[in-house]
Order: structure tokens, then C-alpha cells, then sequence
């Protein structure tokens, strides 16, 4: 869990402290990744406004460690830096989420590719614990930032099992700013992964089927494409919670 998700739960007060006390020990790599996993679950609007001093309290570290993480964040495109303004999380507009969709189907079909060739039974097993783990995540008690994370998740534990370290890298960050994209144009709950395609896509490569485990995951990528809204709408109002967050 995020120290942003663990700030907006009634966690207790030693229960921050002992958070916070970890937290000051992270470099800006891993501060960079607490926001990105913040991000993927849906803690972080698009647009919102990261401020650093607010940051740097949160995570008990110096302005300069905020900077640097908010520079990898940016080389990412998961935040944006307006000049004598300051840096947002990103909003992306139309033309973004259909390239980063578009992006997302060629390499996650190169990924899917390398997974079926090499796939171990070690390897079947992991991805099966993962839909496991998302459908106890359906589970209505869970919150719902907490499930998207979960779904993105299997995109990201298929890419790790790739073998190629740049492509699972690629990937984090496009499935990263697929959740802003779907924060921002999502109309309903049909723009998110569903476990049940994600179990039928495992039970093609586990017959190592690999054109068709190709254009299953073209399909259910398609899907959660086209089931996004995507028309231009004003920025959303800062919800009190960032408010209070980063005052
Ligand atoms: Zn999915």
C-alpha cells in the first residue's frame, strides 16, 4: 500500500508515524513508484496538483528527494511540470489514451508472444494466484481503488514473466497511464479488466496456442478501449480528501 492510501485511511496515529518513519528512508526511486502505485489505484485524480513541500512532510524527506521522484514520475508521463506553476498528474487527452491503447497492443501482444514460448508451470501458477487475488478483490468490502490496482496488476506480473526487462518496464507505465486514462474518460465499470478474460487468456496459453492468445488479449484490450467515453470534459474539482492531503 501507497503512504498517499495510507494517509487517506483512518489509520491510526502510531500507525502513520511508524509509516512515515519508513517512508523518510526512501530514495526518490521508490518515493517516485509509492506515487505511481497511488496512481494505478486511483488515489490521484488527473490534474491534481502534487505540491512538494506537502509531499516532502507526507514522506518526511527533504524538497530535493521530491523533485527527483517528480522527475522520473514526469519521464514516465504519469506528471506534467507547468512552468512557475508547478506539477500536476497527468491529464490525458483523447489523442494520448487511443496511442497509449495503440502502444499497449503491440507490445503487450510481443509480451504474450514471449510469455507462451517460455512459460514454466511455476510461472502458469503465479498468474493463476493473480486471478485469484482479483476475484477475492470483487469482493464488495474491498474498495474499489483497490481492485483497479489489482486488475492492472496481471498485465504487469505477465510483462515481469516476459523475460524482457525493458518491454515489463514499458508496460508498467503504459498500464499506469491507462488508469489515469480510465479515471478521466471512464463511463462505467466495463472500461476496467475483467478476471474472467483475463482466466480465458490463461487457459489459451496454457494450451500454448500463441496466435490465439495474441488475439485474445487484442480483444479484451479493444474492449476495455472502446469502452471509454472519450470526449473532452472539464477538469474534475479537487475532491476534499487531496484537500486535506495536501494541504
Ligand atoms: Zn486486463
Amino acid at each position: 500500500m501507497s503512504l498517499i492510501e495510507n494517509n487517506n485511511k483512518q489509520a491510526t496515529r502510531s500507525e502513520q508515524a511508524a509509516a512515515q518513519a519508513a517512508a523518510s528512508r526512501r530514495g526518490p526511486d521508490e518515493i517516485a513508484q509509492d506515487i505511481a502505485r497511488a496512481i494505478l489505484a486511483r488515489q490521484l485524480p488527473p490534474g491534481i496538483w502534487l505540491r512538494e513541500e506537502a509531499l516532502g512532510r507526507m514522506y518526511g524527506v527533504s524538497r530535493t528527494k521530491i523533485r527527483a521522484a517528480l522527475l522520473i514520475l514526469a519521464r514516465d508521463n504519469l506528471v506534467e511540470t507547468v512552468p512557475d506553476k508547478g506539477t500536476f498528474v497527468s491529464r490525458p487527452s483523447i489523442r494520448e489514451a487511443h496511442e497509449v491503447f495503440a502502444a499497449r497492443r503491440l507490445l503487450e501482444s510481443e509480451v504474450v508472444r514471449l510469455f507462451v514460448a517460455t512459460a514454466t508451470e511455476r510461472e502458469f501458477a503465479q498468474l493463476e494466484a493473480q486471478i485469484h487475488h482479483e476475484r477475492a478483490a470483487l469482493d464488495k468490502s474491498v474498495p474499489g481503488n483497490v481492485r483497479e490496482e489489482t486488475l492492472g496488476d496481471f498485465h504487469i506480473k505477465l510483462a515481469d514473466l516476459s523475460g524482457n526487462e525493458v518491454l515489463a518496464r514499458f508496460i508498467r507505465e503504459l498500464v499506469a497511464r491507462s488508469s489515469l486514462i480510465a479515471m478521466r474518460f471512464q463511463s462505467s465499470n466495463e472500461s476496467s479488466c475483467s478476471s474472467d478474460e483475463h482466466g480465458a487468456f490463461l487457459a489459451i496459453c496454457r494450451q500454448g496456442k500463441a496466435q490465439e492468445a495474441v488475439d485474445c488479449m487484442l480483444e479484451h484490450l479493444n474492449r476495455i478501449e472502446s469502452s471509454l467515453s472519450l470526449e473532452e470534459t472539464p477538469p474534475a474539482p479537487e475532491s476534499d480528501l487531496f484537500r486535506a492531503l495536501l494541504r
